[in-house]
């Protein structure tokens, strides 16, 4: 894991204070989402109107509209396609004038690791110091990315265990079959919440608990953040030593199974 949890300021609600312009928009390592969600909480401040994940072919879009606009030169405002952190779900563009004023008066005329921000677990890196030919105001990662990371390593910057949030590609019926593979369901797989789904999510709930020191406190939230990459929690709950006794334990769940037909 590159981006460290809870080595920095957080907030796990981070839904209450992040408002995205773009419903895909919010594909974010979860520790950024939660990093920014405490740095609004603690300006009592929801960030609204933001842009997070930029898909490659949003960003081809901008980089052809902008040699388009150049006479074919890059202007050197946009990011060449493949290189942006957007499209590796470490960005953010913040929107508005109350962080617009913050980040004029605070953030932007330090360099990105003497910012308040970095109390957050974030950096301003298109400041006035470091990138005076283009300073963004808006634009907000994680500290981790303020090494300076080659522009052909960014892709493989996220780990698999880095989870990204709202990757909303997989089903219940996906998030049915990672269950049911550590044997924590044993119904079909229906792509449909029942009982069982509904219990599987909270049996594996204390596991996440204990595994990645999270606070998920709904099934609901278990199911979203296990929906967001199955790979991966498939893979760590395969770590549990004791996963093989509990397995054994909850094998009567089976017999619920008429409950949710
Ligand atoms: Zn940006």
């Amino acid at each position: 894991m590159k981006i460290i949890p809870n080595k920095y300021k957080e907030e796990p609600y981070w839904h209450k204070w992040l408002y995205f312009v773009y419903s895909h928009g919010n594909q974010l390592s979860v520790v950024f989402l939660r990093r920014l969600a405490a740095l609004a909480r603690d300006y009592n401040q929801i960030m609204s109107g933001i842009y997070g994940y930029r898909p490659k072919e949003e960003s081809q879009r901008l980089w052809d509209a902008d040699l388009k606009a150049n006479g074919g030169k890059p202007s050197g405002r946009v990011a060449e396609p493949g290189t942006s952190w957007h499209e590796h779900h470490l960005a953010v563009d913040l929107s508005g004038e109350f962080w617009k004023n913050i980040s004029m008066s605070q953030w932007m005329n330090k360099t990105r690791l003497k910012q308040p921000l970095n109390a957050y677990g974030l950096i301003l890196p298109l400041n006035n110091i470091d990138y005076p030919r283009y300073p963004e105001w808006w634009h907000l990662q994680p500290i981790e990315t303020a090494i300076g990371i080659d522009k052909d390593k960014r892709r493989d910057f996220l780990d698999v265990d880095d989870l990204v949030y709202g990757m909303n590609s997989v089903s219940v019926s996906q998030f049915q079959t990672a269950m049911k593979t550590i044997g924590l369901y044993t119904g079909a797989i229906d792509g449909r919440p029942g009982p069982l789904t509904r219990a599987a999510a909270s049996k594996i709930m204390p596991l996440l608990h204990q595994i990645l020191g999270t606070d998920y406190q709904t099934a609901k939230e278990i199911i979203e953040a296990s929906q967001a990459s199955p790979q991966f929690w498939i893979e760590r709950l395969k770590t549990i030593s004791y996963l093989e006794d509990y397995t054994m334990n909850i094998v009567n769940i089976g017999n619920c199974e008429t409950l949710e037909k």
